[in-house]
């Protein structure tokens, strides 16, 4: 058997980071700050407060930044919506040198004032970028002047640059619809036998694929975290009994706080690969206590299964023995790809994300084989060099990994927020090996 070979950091302080498994017993440190001097993959907080509260269909989102924080727009992401498009828009209040010398303060107010006289929103969010915190314009009394004004909610969202990584957007996300969801009279509205499902963001319509299974199952999705919601929806988040994760790294916080404020218990799931959807499915029915869910949940998983058996069994005899690379944002996605590339009979050889928790990266060691290089918060360098030294034949990642794999002559799959065909449930379980056969089978890489 060839001896497990210790993957070097490029980088002295980043060898924490980085872990062999079966060469290194320790625990992998994560959920840290990005060391100085390396390029780190991270997206910045702003971007990660984005990222949870765009889909918010119904809203004015508003960058009280310069212009070329509102870049990031509905564009490159693919949450559809099945009513208002109004979260399709990128507002920008634009600061410019004066407004950085002399604050942005009235400039905010004015731009607030211009939207909701154009629109007719219930709700704006008003999102901090980097220039905002060292400024220091006061956003929550601007916000709160507005929304007194105007009788609508204007929230602030506390994402600037400086006060952490993509970790701490995900939070000032959170916290934002935290203060949306509190009643101000204190009055809850009484529970129904419904679920919020946290962590979803309705790419290529994810989150109806699963509404149709629970739905099947007897089960209504009250509000999804936060995929095609609404204002209304999500201000009626406290009726639900029960809250399933998918996305543990951006909802997590908002699930314990659903929790401990609400009494709504809460538990992962994921709907990526047959196994884990298969799974969840059967899990939420039995956290109903219900037999009557969890037949039809069997029946389901029995039909469905058999649909896509046969395509699965052919992409896997033509995949069969390549290795994959990961590297994607959270850890609930990285944990559910092993097992997704097992089903196609792919084995991973080196798994990485940018946020992920330490109990995320137990499963991850668990799951993986002798020899794989795990690591967290990577840089380009180190994705490149482990790539190669372990032999990966495809990249899994996101918008920035891209380059990478093809500057490499390796194949790609994107499992970013701007692709546009599902990979949940069933049918994505299908659409992601077909992606992965039509990338790594390519006969462009006979040409390189
Ligand atoms: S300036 Fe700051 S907030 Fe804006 S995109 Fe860049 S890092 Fe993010």
């Amino acid at each position: 058997m060839e001896a497990v070979k210790l993957a070097e950091p490029a980088v002295e302080e980043r060898k924490d980071f980085i872990r062999t498994k079966g060469k290194q017993k320790q625990q992998l440190k994560c959920d840290a700050d990005s060391v100085a001097g390396c390029v780190s993959q991270r997206a910045c907080v702003y971007c990660g407060a984005r990222v949870v509260l765009n889909p918010v269909t119904d809203a004015i989102h508003l960058v009280h930044g310069p212009i070329g924080c509102s870049s990031y727009t509905w564009d490159i992401r693919g949450s559809l919506s099945s009513g208002s498009d109004l979260y399709r828009y990128s507002f920008s209040t634009d600061l410019g040198e004066r407004d950085v010398i002399f604050g942005g303060e009235k400039k905010l107010a004015l731009a607030i004032d211009e939207l909701v006289q154009k629109y007719p929103a219930k709700l704006v969010f008003v999102y901090s970028t980097c220039i905002v915190g060292v400024i220091g314009d006061d956003l929550e009394a601007v916000c709160k002047a507005a929304a007194r004004k105007h009788k609508i909610e204007v929230i602030p969202v506390q994402s600037s640059g400086f006060i952490g990584n993509k970790s701490a957007g995900y939070r000032a996300a959170c916290d934002a619809l935290l203060r949306l969801i509190r009643s101000p009279d204190g009055e809850l509205p009484s529970k129904t036998r419904s679920i919020n499902y946290l962590g979803d963001f309705n790419l290529a319509g994810e989150v109806w694929i699963i509404k149709n299974y629970l739905k099947e199952m007897g089960i209504d999705i009250n509000v999804a975290f936060t995929g095609d919601s609404s204002y209304k929806a999500l201000k009626n988040a406290t009726r639900a009994s029960l809250n399933i994760i998918q996305c543990a790294g951006s909802m997590y916080y908002l699930a314990q706080k659903l929790e401990e404020l609400y009494g709504i218990p809460y538990m992962n799931i994921s709907f990526l690969g047959l196994e884990d959807t298969a799974s969840s499915l059967r899990r939420i029915a039995e956290a109903f206590n219900d037999p009557e869910a969890g037949r039809r949940a069997e029946e389901l998983i029995t039909r469905e299964s058999a649909l896509v058996r046969d395509q699965i069994h052919w992409y896997r005899q033509r995949l069969e023995g390549k290795k994959a690379a990961i590297y994607v944002g959270g850890g609930f996605k990285a944990i559910s790809l092993i097992k997704q590339f097992r089903e196609i009979g792919i084995d991973v050889v080196m798994i990485g994300t940018q946020t992920g928790r330490p109990e995320e990266y137990d499963a991850i060691t668990d799951l993986v084989d002798e020899g794989t290089v795990i690591l967290d918060d990577a840089n380009p360098s180190e994705l490149e060099k482990f790539m190669v030294e372990k032999g990966a034949h495809l990249l899994v990642g996101g918008v920035k990994e891209r380059p990478l794999a093809y500057k490499l002559g390796m194949a790609f799959i994107d499992h970013n927020h701007n692709r546009k065909h599902p990979l949940s449930g069933y049918a994505g379980a299908v659409n992601f090996a077909a992606e992965v056969y039509s990338t790594l089978c390519s006969p462009v890489w006979n040409y390189i």
